[in-house]
């Protein structure tokens, strides 16, 4: 099974992502955590992409088009994968095509302007192992700590008020067009994203039920 999920930075991809991923026993591969993790490293890579990020900026498409590239080949990608955040540029979707990747299906989770940045602010991430929380959607057992591995909570330096609005321009200008990219292929969903996780989880695998007949 080979799932994409579109949608502007904190519709909830990520969230969802995992949850399908568990179920279905599939990686989640998602650009930005691989980019974050590289950042963390201190390596070339995450050297090149940190200004873009903390611009509120995408990483150049050849740059993200090896890195996935790179990931789609591991062993862990042979039963399928959910892409969370990739591709974000029609360039980036006909890299897919041009490596004869045929999605089953293109989740794009909606959610207003306005709810997504009063969403940001409320967003953290494990400093340790990158998991994600929200301190009211998904709160830790302890605040500040997570639950996953311990480590410390911390706001992402994208996540500030000043870039989200960048992000969501840039969702507009050069992911949103990708709906219709999909469209064109018969494999693009709607899921309304201003609902709760568990009912919009419910809504996917409604969705994922159709396609599996
Ligand atoms: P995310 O965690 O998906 O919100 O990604 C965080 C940041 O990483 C984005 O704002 C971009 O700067 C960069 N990034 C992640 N995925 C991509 C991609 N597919 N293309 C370009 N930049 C990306």
């Amino acid at each position: 099974m080979k799932l994409m999920f579109l949608g502007a930075p904190g519709a909830g991809k990520g969230t969802q992502a995992e949850i399908v991923a568990k179920k279905y026993s599939i990686p989640t591969i998602s650009t930005g955590a691989l980019l974050r993790q590289a950042m963390k490293d201190g390596t070339e890579l995450g050297l090149k992409a940190k200004a873009f990020i903390d611009a509120g900026k995408l990483v150049p498409d050849e740059v993200v088009i090896g890195i996935i590239k790179e990931r789609l080949n591991n062993d862990d990608c042979k039963n399928g994968f959910i892409l969370d955040g990739f591709p974000r540029t029609v360039p980036q979707a006909e890299s897919l095509d041009a490596m004869n990747i045929k999605m089953d299906l293109v989740i794009s989770i909606e959610v207003s302007d306005e709810d997504i940045i009063k969403r940001m602010s409320g967003r953290r991430i494990c400093s340790e192992c990158g998991a994600s929380y929200h301190t009211v959607h998904i709160p830790t057992k302890v605040e500040g700590v997570c639950d996953a591995c311990g480590g410390k909570l911390t706001i992402r330096d994208d996540d500030k008020p000043e870039t989200v609005i960048s992000r969501l321009e840039v969702y507009h200008k050069q992911t949103e067009p990708l709906k219709d990219y999909y469209k064109a292929s018969g494999k693009l969903v709607l899921v309304n994203g201003m609902d709760s996780i568990e009912n919009i989880t419910a809504e996917i695998e409604n969705k994922l039920d159709s396609i599996r007949g």
